[in-house]
């Protein structure tokens, strides 16, 4: 008898910004599969398993959660953020795709949740008010030129960016060489917004113009938010700045 599998996603780091979805399925399953630290977000009951696992194992993962649930298991995979964004519900569709037909069969379903560009946009104003994107500047998974290339489209086609996996111990360098790149196709005033644990205790958003963005402001817990030649700062007496993309497009930068 085949289970079930609901990948869920807990949202940026705040209970309050979990949806009341993802909080019910959470209540319905009894095994848990994800990174460590979102298993220990959850406050689950002594009747409920944990398995957690390290980050890099998405796929293993996947098919372990996958196998418990085609043994009549309900089974949760959860995320940070939205499941489907660089995170569990992508790996778990590859691992349908690959494996065993009776996983298909499996009764399966995402639940979304509140990914870091929409927590860190609200915090800044509405930098996501007009056409933007979402580039995860990791290259573990695809190489550094495919995301140069999709850099400069989306500076040249005039889309807001938000940076995922923007810096690692292993990628130094590449944050910084991102800003240097956009600079020669953006003007330097474009803001630039840092939001780091967004959500969290310790959350900590900064706003620069483009020609003061450094690679040293963010870190793997920080989503960055670059504007374009049309997005707005209002300056504020003893407050962050707003910035917003207007909703109607003017003509700058594209
Ligand atoms: N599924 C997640 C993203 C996973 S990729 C989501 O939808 O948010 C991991 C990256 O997400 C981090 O490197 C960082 O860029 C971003 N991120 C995750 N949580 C964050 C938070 N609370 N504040 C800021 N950025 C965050």
């Amino acid at each position: 008898m085949s289970g079930k599998l609901t990948v869920v996603g807990l949202g940026p780091g705040s209970p309050e910004q979990m949806t009341a979805e993802a909080l019910a399925a959470v209540a319905d399953a009894g095994d848990f599969f994800g990174y460590f630290p979102y298993i220990d977000r959850l406050d689950l009951r002594p009747d409920q398993r944990r398995h957690a696992s390290d980050n890099r194992e998405e796929l293993a993962r996947a098919r372990a959660a996958l196998e418990r649930a085609a043994k009549g298991g309900r089974v949760c995979v959860v995320s940070g953020g939205d499941p489907g964004v660089f995170a569990m519900a992508a790996a778990v569709c590859e691992a349908i795709d690959e494996g065993p037909a009776e996983w298909r069969d499996i009764d399966f379903s995402v639940v979304p949740g509140v990914t870091a560009m929409l927590a860190v946009a609200a915090k800044a104003g509405a930098p996501l008010g007009h056409d933007f994107c979402a580039i995860s500047l990791s290259n573990n998974l695809k190489p550094w030129d495919v995301i140069e290339k999709r850099l400069i489209a989306a500076a040249e086609a005039g889309f807001v960016m938000a940076f995922y996996n923007p810096v690692s111990k292993a990628r130094p360098h590449q944050l910084g060489d991102a800003f240097a790149l956009l600079r020669r196709h953006l003007p330097g005033e474009v803001p630039v917004i840092f939001g780091r644990a967004a959500g969290r205790p310790d959350e900590a958003i900064r706003i620069v113009p483009l020609s003061q963005a450094e690679s040293g402001m963010a870190d793997m817990a920080t989503c960055i938010i670059v504007g374009t030649a049309e997005t707005k700062l209002i300056e504020r007496d003893g407050q962050r700045p707003l910035v917003y993309s207007p909703r109607y497009f003017k003509g700058a930068g594209a």
